[in-house]
């Protein structure tokens, strides 16, 4: 299938004649016919295009609460799709195939914006989710198709690492509605020899979206043994988004199975979820929540004045439910923080394959 280059605004040409491709932190510096890290921005023409633009590795229907969002839009169904290649390097990557693809023909499925959300609206989706790969690297075709699901009165979804440049952010999250960002460690050395990234992009990226725009944020950290599992850090951590993001954003501690460059590393015990947890939310954190693991009490949300149970979660199915039509708990009347629309959706856990015709 042949590329489509997709000509893109976000660079700046340099007195050695490289043009540097301004998205992300990495400043890929490109000589023409050259890549980014990401493979999928390239100089071409004398400008820095994007390769991937209406081409996505296949598309999905999930449960919102799978992004992980638990507070927004709680029960309804999101219509996931990602494209090819990624700007970060984890070397415990759960989507490899996709992310670290240099194959074009991993994009089996061509798709316009418009095609995208006609296909989420007619499947009954109230989102649109970017996610298997970062969207940060195709942000010029992940705005068009929030575009035009907000035309049809859909929502927006960025699955995300966070690692922008301040300019792109700005333009980008104007076009989302909610986000979820992966905190992956809270040590720039994991992010340096885990990631090949930088940890302080991320945290301006989560202080960006929560004090400037309206976009709702949930985090979510994915925790490897010995690698970022220790409960000092996970102290440090949940004190950082306490002091500069406040008690209400969700985080969700979600489990590792050994994949892509990091096999020699066991999957994460449960409990190294559920102590996270509970540091989490000594230090102020409102709603903690495990991920990946079977347990009703660690994914439920609770009121975070009396206590009660307010959404109960098993796996993605919603059981008990008592907000009111406002999002207030139906026991003391006080408001959990979200973005909720009277009752719950009914998607339940299915995931649903969904093949778009050009
Ligand atoms: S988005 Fe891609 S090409 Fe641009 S700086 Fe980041 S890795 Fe390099």
């Amino acid at each position: 299938m042949a590329e489509t280059p997709y000509p893109t605004t976000w660079w700046t040409r340099l007195d050695d004649g490289r043009i540097r491709c301004d998205v992300c932190p990495r400043a890929c510096a490109l000589h023409e016919g050259q890549t980014g890290l990401c493979f999928v921005r390239m100089r071409a023409g004398d400008q820095i295009m994007l390769t991937t633009y209406g081409r996505s590795s296949g598309f999905c229907v999930d449960p919102i609460e799978k992004k992980p969002l638990n507070h927004f839009l709680p029960g309804t169904s999101v219509l996931s799709f990602g494209t090819a290649g990624c700007n970060l390097a984890c070397r415990f990557c759960q989507n490899w195939d996709m992310s670290k693809s240099r194959e074009m023909d991993t994009l089996a499925d061509a798709a316009s914006p418009e095609q995208i959300a006609e296909a989420a609206s007619r499947l009954g989706c109230r989102s649109v989710a970017f996610t298997y790969n970062d969207p940060v690297i195709f942000m010029e075709y992940a705005m068009d198709a929030a575009d035009a699901c907000r035309e049809r009165g859909l929502k927006a979804v960025a699955v995300t690492a966070g690692y922008m440049n301040a300019g792109p952010r700005a333009e980008f999250y104007r076009h989302m509605d909610a986000a979820n960002v992966d905190l992956k460690a809270f040590t720039d050395d994991f992010y340096h020899r885990i990631c090949a990234g930088r940890l302080e992009p991320v945290l301006d990226t989560l202080e960006y979206l929560k004090h400037e725009t309206a976009v709702w944020l949930e985090i979510t950290n994915l925790m490897i043994p010995g690698l970022n599992d220790a409960p000092e850090e996970t102290d440090a951590m949940t004190g950082w988004i306490v002091e500069h993001l406040g008690p209400d954003v969700p985080v969700h501690f979600t489990a590792f199975h050994p994949d892509w460059k990091l096999r020699d590393r066991p999957p994460t015990p449960a409990v190294t979820l559920t102590h996270a947890r509970e540091i989490a939310l000594a230090n102020g954190i409102r709603y903690a929540y495990t991920g990946n693991v079977h347990d009703v009490v660690g994914q439920s949300t609770c009121c975070c004045r009396c206590g009660g149970v307010l959404i109960e979660r098993d796996w993605y199915e919603l059981g008990a439910w008592r907000l009111d039509e406002r999002g207030r708990c139906g026991a003391c009347g006080e408001a959990c923080a979200g973005v909720f629309d009277g009752m719950p959706g009914r998607w339940g856990a299915r995931r649903l394959p969904v093949r778009l015709r050009g």
